[in-house]
């Protein structure tokens, strides 16, 4: 059976989740820490209990280059220029070959938001197309969708070493450009990949099993779109693919809340033959 074939297995509470992500994986090493069921929690059921962050009234709204352009594609290419070379936080100096800026539709309705490259993205310039990738890919198939369709970025856009978790102060000095991405693309829906995603996109702490479930209104920090009417979208969590990986028991988990995110979009998942 190749990778995108499709069936479904049921899960123990009636639900099914679409084989090309329930399929096994070969285990794999991925250093990534990321502490997604929380300070030993188990995994979420429904209520979610953590409050959206509250809008900073205070919060400085810088006018941004790519702001007086319409045309996105142009808007990107501007922040890509913005960005450079970048040496702004300290991964530029910890073996990154390159900048992995992001990658997709432009006028994305769906954002995939992960944590940061790790060593196949570094070396292609391209997020998520290791085996966590592959993961994913079939995550947006079963969705009904293509990964042409959606935009997909990190967090940090250089690989962390090892693969280990960005610090706090490298989200936060990469994040702005990560931002200004979402301000320009306008998608409807922000799909936040692992606790460092969330925690970032959402400036606040609490454990995966409290961020899941619910949607989040969400607005791109420190910029504004261009567009008046666009104000701001949905987010939800779901567990980083990596994580999936290596916890393949939570992808009927992780295939809940991509089902929300369907009943939002209006998205169906493809007909299965079986
Ligand atoms: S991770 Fe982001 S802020 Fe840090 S060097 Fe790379 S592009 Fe610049």
């Amino acid at each position: 059976m190749g990778i995108y074939d499709f069936y479904r297995r049921p899960l123990s509470d009636g639900a099914s989740v679409p084989e090309s992500i329930a399929m096994a994986e070969p285990e794999i090493a991925i250093s990534t820490s990321q502490p997604e069921l929380g300070d030993g929690m188990s995994p979420r059921k429904a209520t979610a209990v953590a409050a959206p962050v509250e809008e900073n009234i205070f919060e400085v709204i810088a006018l941004k280059p790519e702001q007086s352009v319409s045309d996105p594609v142009k808007a990107l290419k501007i922040i890509r220029e913005d960005l450079g070379d970048c040496t702004r936080c300290a991964l530029h100096k910890q073996g990154r070959k390159q900048v992995v800026f992001g990658v997709g539709n432009p006028k994305a309705d769906l954002m995939f938001v992960g944590e940061g490259p790790g060593a196949d993205e570094d070396a292609q310039g391209e997020p998520f197309v290791g085996r966590a990738g592959q993961l994913l890919n079939n995550m947006i198939k079963a969705m009904g969708i293509s990964r042409e369709q959606v935009y997909i970025a990190n967090i940090v856009k250089c690989r962390p070493p090892g693969n280990r978790t960005p610090e706090r102060e490298e989200c936060e000095t990469c994040s702005p450009f990560l931002m200004r991405q979402i301000a320009v693309i306008k998608p409807k829906v922000v799909v936040a990949l692992g606790a460092v995603a969330a925690k970032t996109l959402l400036a606040m702490s609490a454990s995966m099993m409290q961020l899941r479930g619910r949607f989040y209104d969400f607005k791109p920090a420190g910029v504004r779109s261009n567009d008046p009417n666009w104000d701001g979208c949905k987010l939800a969590v779901t567990y980083h693919p990596a994580f999936l990986l290596r916890d393949p028991r939570q992808k009927g988990e992780a295939w809940k809340d991509l089902q929300m995110v369907m009943r939002e979009l209006g998205l169906k998942a493809p007909k299965t033959n079986t």
